[in-house]
């Protein structure tokens, strides 16, 4: 039996009921194409994802900070390096938004989905009864 670990849950963008189910219909943190369709309710466990309406704003609280800590750096490199000067770290500072756009936006929900609702260990044991 395979023994559920929230982290793991949140960076494998699972369902954090049942830590079977994917939270998006693409698979991977990197997804530029259909980046946040999810369905409407998990497939394994049924846990509905969008709680309520307006749910997915307040996943801004957790995809900004993952903005914040990729891009700080490449601020800091432009501030006071004295010898790249300001426009090839902010270029790179664009580079990396690229890459870590759908990384915040992906990451961000299911740090956020995972905040509110908990593991059902007595609902993973029925659904694994049940199979
Ligand atoms: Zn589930």
């Amino acid at each position: 039996m395979k023994k559920y670990h929230r982290y793991y849950s949140i960076l494998k963008l699972k369902c954090p009921r049942c830590g079977q189910g994917d939270l998006f219909e693409r698979k991977g943190l990197i997804v530029y194409r259909n980046k946040l369709g999810m369905p409407e309710c998990c497939p394994v466990c049924n846990q509905k994802y969008e709680i309520e309406p307006g749910f997915w704003i307040g996943a801004l609280w957790t995809s900004y900070p993952i903005v914040v800590l990729i891009e700080v750096p490449f601020l800091m490199m432009a501030l006071f390096s004295e010898t790249l000067g300001p426009w090839i770290p902010l270029s790179l500072m664009f580079v990396a938004f690229y890459f870590a756009y759908p990384i915040m936006l992906r990451l961000g929900r299911s740090i956020w989905i995972h905040n509110w609702i908990r593991y059902d260990e007595e609902l993973v044991a029925k659904i694994r009864g049940k199979s």
